[in-house]
């Protein structure tokens, strides 16, 4: 396989996202045999799939602390510091050049492809997309879902997820600030029910096919969450030792906005080419948790009663005030 831009991270993986009765859904493909990276060819790709490249690999932050999450609750096991650790690697140095990443330069295109390369391969390590895929990927999923729905172009995979994950970013920040207040209460009964789940999705198609692909997804996750309430309290219980790992994964929405910025890739949704309607993209933050059976922020923030309309829109606007 020869790259031809370093735009996402799945060149390397051996998964693929294909729509599944309307749904995106991870479906397991194979490894490419070979992977030529050339930095002449990606260095010449147009600027705004080496920016959307960017942005897919700022979901790792995001992304990473879902998985964490996930773990810590025991929902799905499988999260690795290791993989963790081979994902970081030279994503520093990429976030300090992402001024020159947006002008094209070939050793920093070169570096970003190299980090998307490591991610991809993570990724099938792992034998899930969870270390690269959490919030940040639903919302671009729904997103991309609604647009399919409507007859409408989307905007690149990278830059939404790349918007997606400042967003995620605040989410976190939003949820455990309400942890670190402690006298947080979870509730069974804020887990959506089918009648939630089928309502959320009704408008992506007229034969309710996509919303019952959503739900027999979901139907998994909140039975085992309904199941687990007491594991999940003492996650809650037991935040501050989970906050100092969580710490070591996410970065600041204001660091993801400074890199994403400076490579002049958008930030806001508002910014994103096609522009999403406000409107579905409210309904992809609010909704976003219920598409697939992955435990992520959303979840936790849902059974603490702090996914409201106003949790939504209370973040949505600090995203929009960190618009440069
Ligand atoms: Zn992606």
């Amino acid at each position: 396989m020869v790259q031809s831009a370093a735009s996402v991270n799945g060149f390397s993986d051996d998964q693929s996202v294909l729509l599944i009765g309307g749904a995106k859904r991870t479906t397991p493909s194979r490894w490419p045999d070979a992977l030529v990276i050339d930095p002449l060819v990606i260095s010449r790709a147009p600027l705004e799939m080496t920016r959307s490249g960017l942005g897919d690999q700022v979901s790792m932050f995001t992304a990473g602390a879902d998985w964490y999450l996930a773990n810590a609750v025991g929902f799905d096991t499988s999260f690795s510091p290791a993989i963790v650790s081979m994902m970081r690697d030279g994503v520093d140095s990429l976030l300090t050049a992402s001024r020159e990443l947006g002008r094209g330069e070939a050793c920093a295109v070169s570096a970003l492809a190299e980090c998307l390369m490591r991610g991809g391969v993570a990724m099938g390590a792992a034998g899930r997309t969870a270390p690269s895929s959490g919030l940040e990927h639903t919302i671009s999923h729904l997103l991309e879902m609604r647009a399919d729905a409507d007859g409408q172009p989307s905007a690149s995979h990278g830059s939404q997820v790349g918007v997606a994950s400042v967003f995620a970013a605040l989410a976190w920040r939003h949820v455990r600030r309400r942890l670190d207040e402690g006298g947080v209460t979870l509730l069974a009964k804020n887990v959506a029910t089918r009648e939630r789940v089928l309502d959320a999705f009704a408008e992506l198609d007229s034969s309710g096919a996509t919303a019952r692909e959503c739900w027999r997804l979901y139907e998994r996750k909140s039975t085992w969450i309904r199941e687990h309430v007491s594991d999940l309290e003492s996650v809650v219980t037991n935040w501050p030792s989970h906050a100092l790992e969580i710490d070591r994964l996410l970065e600041p929405g204001e660091v993801v906005v400074a890199a994403l910025g400076d490579a002049r890739a958008p930030v806001t949704f508002d910014q994103l080419r096609p522009t999403p309607d406000r409107t579905v993209v409210v309904w992809a933050l609010t909704n976003s948790h219920l598409m697939r059976d992955r435990f992520g922020i959303l979840d936790l923030a849902d059974l603490m009663g702090a996914w409201t309309p106003d949790d939504v829109t209370t973040v949505l606007s600090e995203l929009d005030g960190l618009a440069p």
